[in-house]
């Protein structure tokens, strides 16, 4: 079994993309977690599909102290009950199982409990709900890749204690709202350091000289759910299902998660069934060999009940809109033709175009005077986009109003209509919302675009900013539904005067 040596090119592509002062403040961190070299080999061994509990235990042999803490673990109270106690490292491998060997090697590598920070404490804890979830999925989904997901799903967060160890105050303000998703940890982290820690796990995990997949799944943590590889499906859900394990309000948080993996389609439901099937028995099994008491009381069976109650609830609403929606365009399209309909479609982007817009616009805007309900409108211009166009070509720049299109169709709701103003202008029209509401997506809009970049050109990431402005209903004296847009167009110019890339609403700035 070959000990791969450092990737000098990737680990030199990774250092290139930090922030050089990011890079080199974690080269000085004398604290830097490390990985000795009987735990890469243990790693080696995980990846295996092949690999037998004998592979694992001729590996550890070499380590003494590794050996004694292995043994000790076989022999927590959770195992001696029943048992005689072991004595050699192949007992104890057995006796633990794979999952439960690789996470006591890791963590007696990489966690110096019991003095650890609190924050490096629940990364861990979450790290190994993580790991136990994506080895669960694995199993349904792709189970000759199960010991990788373990893995992959257990050092995910590495570049948190790397952060941790290098900025140890600055990260205690920055990890102390314990349970924030990583969705928003991440942005947090680009904002203080100019990278986060899926970046700063990638270019440690290439620094210790794991094998590249390690390192471009540590990387690619955080992408969406749209891929084709149930491996990499079971990594990128293992996160955001163990953030809503730790969720004050677990269902709550559960239920928004079954509705982006409904939407996405690529996962069968059976398998999160099975997922929670036992899921409590066995973090509870390995936390307590790690000592890493995780205290969330929980039935997980009844937790996912109540997450899919919770999202029966709200697709109800939906199909509710949607009816009101299908009756509205069933009477329209008695007088339309088919070529009609097409001409509502702005051809570049798949959503609706200008004309389609403003006629809409006209009948909520009625209809909601008449019924005295609310609405609002989110008015977005993207920024410098002539520069764009000039630097990279109109075609890239055709390309990027499609993606923005793309963008905009998946975080608006089936009731709510997106379309294309003009040129690289867009329009939100959100029946019964509020501006607050109308704000909150247009925040997740910005997150989007703040996460994502809309291309990538020679491997360089190209993220694209906007300026948003709402208008409600509620919050003017509108006589017609062009004030109402003219007033969320002023709250846009109002953010592009004051320097772009942001949000306001009309009657707040
Ligand atoms: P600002 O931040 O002030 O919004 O700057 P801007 O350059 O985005 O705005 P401006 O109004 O000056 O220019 C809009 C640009 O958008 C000019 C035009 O070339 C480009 N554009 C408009 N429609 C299209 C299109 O269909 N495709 C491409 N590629 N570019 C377009
Ligand atoms: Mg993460
Ligand atoms: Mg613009």
């Amino acid at each position: 079994m070959g000990l791969a040596a450092v990737d000098e090119t990737l680990y030199a592509s990774l250092t290139n993309e930090l922030p050089s002062f990011l890079g080199s403040a974690l080269l000085r961190s004398t604290n830097l977690p490390s990985l000795p070299a009987v735990a890469l080999q243990v790693l080696e061994v995980a990846r295996s599909p092949k690999a037998s509990l004998s592979d694992y235990a001729r590996v550890i042999e070499r380590d003494p102290g590794l050996t004694a803490r292995l043994i000790a673990a076989a022999n927590s109270v959770h195992y001696l009950r029943s048992a005689q106690p072991t004595q050699t490292s192949l007992e104890a491998t057995q006796r633990l199982g794979l999952d439960a060997t690789l996470a006591t090697v890791l963590s007696f590598t990489l966690f110096p409990w019991p003095t650890a920070e609190d924050a490096a404490l629940q990364t861990w804890r979450r790290a190994i709900v993580a790991a136990v979830v994506a080895s669960k999925l694995a199993r349904q989904l792709c189970p000759a890749k199960v010991g990788s997901a373990f893995t992959l799903a257990l050092l995910q967060d590495i570049g948190i204690l790397a952060i941790l160890t290098t900025y140890p105050d600055e990260a205690k303000t920055l990890y102390a709202e314990r349970h924030m998703p990583h969705a928003r940890l991440t942005t947090a982290e680009r904002h203080r350091f100019g990278s986060d820690h899926t970046r700063v796990g990638a270019w440690l995990a290439a620094k210790w000289g794991l094998p590249s997949p390690i390192v471009h799944a540590i990387y690619q943590s955080h992408d969406g759910f749209l891929t084709d590889d149930m491996a990499t499906l079971c990594l990128r859900l293992s996160g955001p299902i163990a953030d809503a394990w730790f969720n004050p309000e677990p269902s709550n948080a559960l239920a928004i998660l079954l509705k982006q993996l409904a939407a996405t389609e690529t996962l069968p439901m059976n398998a999160v069934e099975a997922l929670f099937h036992r899921l409590p028995e066995q973090i509870d099994l390995l936390t307590d060999i790690l000592d890493l008491k995780v205290s969330v009381p929980m039935d997980s069976q009844t937790l996912l009940a109540d997450a899919q109650q919770l999202l029966y609830q709200h697709s109800l609403t939906l199909t509710a809109r949607l009816d009101a929606q299908q009756q509205q365009l069933n009477t329209l399209q008695l007088h339309n033709t088919a070529l009609e309909v097409r001409s509502r479609i702005d051809p570049l982007t798949q959503l609706a175009n200008r004309a389609w817009l403003e006629q809409q616009l006209k009948e909520q805007f009625s209809l909601c005077n008449e019924q005295g309900r609310t609405m609002s409108v989110v008015f977005i211009d993207l920024d410098h986009f002539k520069a764009l166009n000039d630097q990279y070509g109109h075609q890239t720049g055709d390309l990027i109003l499609k993606r923005f299109g793309k963008t905009l169709a998946s975080l608006t709701r089936s009731g709510d209509l997106a379309g294309r103003y003009g040129g690289e202008e867009f329009l939100i029209i959100l029946p019964d919302e509020t501006a607050q509401t109308a704000k909150q997506l247009a925040e997740r809009i910005a997150l989007y675009l703040n996460e994502q970049p809309m291309l990538k050109i020679d491997q360089k990431p190209l993220y694209v900013t906007a300026s948003m402005g709402i208008a409600c209903l509620n919050d003017g004296n509108f006589s017609n539904e062009r004030e109402l847009i003219d007033a969320a167009d002023q709250s846009m110019y109002f953010i592009k005067r004051s320097g772009r890339r942001g949000i306001s609403v009309h009657g707040q700035d």
